[in-house]
């Protein structure tokens, strides 16, 4: 039940309010200011009817002290006012009061104006009590929303670090790196792999991996990571390691060796791969220099093992034929058929002296020879090989190019070089031959096994048909033409065994419709500079 405090010094009034209200409202009343500050304190009611003219503390005073009192100034104060005083009404409202009953006192308007004002004190209270949980809630809230700032943040330092720790290792790694979503769309490539492909991060971020392989390469990617739910992971790590041809930015296909797996999704529905991978190229290149010379190394091996037989055994046959020849001279059939016998005795002779010279391991000549002499004597021999319509150009070292080698044999080896050429341009071109010193950059040091120091770069280049892919693999090999009757495919196996005799290295580069060019590298004489310790050579494979 609201509570009420009347404060007026006439008992007369007092008992009429007392008489109208007590019904409905627990009542304290008082006569004098000094009381009523008492009661007021006591009780803390929720309205007080205060009379204005009072002996002592008058009405307006106890009001100024009740809005001044922290407790009470909420409590809403009625006037009663005795004379019908209009400024006393303002100074009333004026000093804080909300409202004011004039005397004498109509039951009914005060019943209405204290039921109203106990109304309104009412619903501010509600209103003040619902701010007042409203405040709560925002202070709760910001207090919450401040927590899980703070907490982000120390999530997202965290996701910082560790983001450049990943950023460190994917820009230090060696292997090339690159990851996907799982439409094979590029989202990064680590330095290792923008210096593999020769693309920047930038032109493959967003592109499909198609852009990094031939279609078939490709397509075995793409159908990798699409196998690749989470049940199947572990058979996608036993097939990783795959080789793959990849296209560099210049359009070179190269072979890379290529290792996928799938990344953790860190809640994300989408599936993203990370491909690490090596550069197979060198390591091919290699491959191909260590079996042309064991294949190099059987075929001496059988060849000197044999040879000196089939010599003896040609030299019974040619003897014996050359006899026959003599007894039948004057039989034209007969004498036909003992000099083709002759004749085929002969060339098996001269295949079998190619074959034991091409099996040598060491040079019979070992002197110093300056390159550049050697061409320029062999010059006019070469320009009566060539066809009119070869043109040969000679562009030779200023300086001296001293290494030790067989004249005989390098003689041989630029014939056969010229004569491939002259057969690779029916229609005319242009063969070069050049010299020059250089030091071998390291890539070639490897491949080529070459030593530390300067060589000679022999260059003949010529403009013909070139070679495909099928060709350059068997070029070397003993017996291989592609000439049919016309070709003995010993040429290019006398080249290459003569370079390794004269401790230098052979290489090609030809492309069909392209022309070719052969390198060969002699060491420059006093020039190589020993190693401290030679690596250990890996086993070579079978010859096939
Ligand atoms: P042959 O000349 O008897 O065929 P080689 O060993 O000299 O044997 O050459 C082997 C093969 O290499 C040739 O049949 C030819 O197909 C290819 N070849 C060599 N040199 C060249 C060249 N300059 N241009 C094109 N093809 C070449
Ligand atoms: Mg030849």
């Amino acid at each position: 039940m609201p509570s009420i405090l009347i404060v007026d010094d006439e008992r007369f009034h007092t008992d009429i309010l007392i008489n109208l209200l007590k019904n409905n409202y627990q009542l304290f009343s008082s006569t004098n200011g000094k009381e009523a500050k008492e009661k007021a304190e006591r009780h803390q009611p929720d309205l007080i009817l205060l009379d204005i003219s009072m002996p002592g503390i008058n009405g307006f005073d106890l009001c100024i002290w009740l809005k001044e009192h922290p407790l009470l100034c909420d409590i809403p104060v009625i006037f009663l006012t005795g004379k019908n005083s209009i400024e006393d009404e303002i100074k009333g409202l004026e000093l804080g009061a909300v409202d004011y009953i004039t005397k004498p006192l109509s039951p009914p308007i005060v019943k209405a104006r204290v039921r109203t004002h106990l109304a309104l004190k009412e619903a501010h209270r509600k209103e003040q009590q619902r701010a007042d949980s409203l405040d709560e809630i925002v202070t709760q809230r910001t207090q919450e929303l401040l927590k899980e700032i703070e907490d982000r943040k120390i999530i997202e330092q965290t996701l910082r670090r560790q983001e450049s720790e990943l950023r460190m290792i994917l820009d230090n790694a060696l292997a090339g790196m690159f990851s996907t979503d799982e439409n094979g769309i590029i989202l990064s490539f680590n330095p290792a792999a923008e210096k593999i492909f020769a693309y920047s991060e930038n032109e493959v971020i967003g592109q499909k991996v198609g852009i990094l392989f031939t279609e078939t390469s490709s397509q075995n990617y793409m159908r990798d990571v699409k196998q690749c739910v989470p049940k199947e992971r572990s058979e996608l790590f036993e097939r990783s390691g795959m080789e793959v041809m990849a296209i560099r930015k210049n359009n070179e296909p190269f072979p890379l060796q290529i290792l996928v797996a799938e990344l953790p999704s860190n809640g994300s529905s989408h599936q993203r791969f990370i491909s690490s991978f090596f550069d197979l190229s060198f390591q091919k290149q290699q491959e191909r220099q260590l079996f042309q010379f064991s294949k190099m190394e059987s075929l001496s091996a059988l060849a000197g093992g044999i040879i000196h037989d089939y010599n003896n055994m040609l030299a019974v046959i040619l003897g014996y034929a050359e006899l026959l020849q003599m007894k039948v001279k004057h039989d034209p059939v007969l004498f036909n058929y003992a000099d083709t016998i002759v004749k085929s005795a002969e060339r098996g002779s001269t295949l079998s002296k190619k074959l034991l010279s091409i099996s040598q391991r060491d040079s019979s000549d070992k002197n110093q020879h300056d390159i550049n002499h050697l061409v320029v004597d062999i010059q006019q021999i070469l320009e009566n090989l060539l066809d009119v319509d070869i043109q040969l150009d000679v562009q030779l070292a200023p300086t001296s190019c001293q290494t030790q080698l067989d004249a005989g044999d390098f003689n041989d080896a630029l014939l056969n070089l010229c004569t491939n050429a002259k057969y690779a341009m029916p229609k005319g071109g242009s063969l070069s031959i050049s010299s020059k010193i250089l030091e071998p950059s390291n890539e070639e040091k490897q491949i080529l096994q070459l030593q530390k120091g300067d060589y000679i770069l022999l260059s003949i280049t010529d403009t013909g048909t070139g070679m495909n892919e099928e060709v350059l693999a068997k070029l070397f090999d003993p017996f291989y033409t592609t000439k049919g009757k016309d070709g003995t495919g010993l040429g290019m196996t006398q080249v290459y065994n003569f370079m390794q005799r004269s401790h230098g290295a052979i290489t090609v580069d030809s492309s069909p419709g392209k022309g070719s060019s052969f390198y060969l590298y002699f060491p420059l004489a006093g020039a190589l500079v020993s190693e401290p310790e030679p690596e250990p050579e890996p086993e070579p494979e079978p010859a096939a």
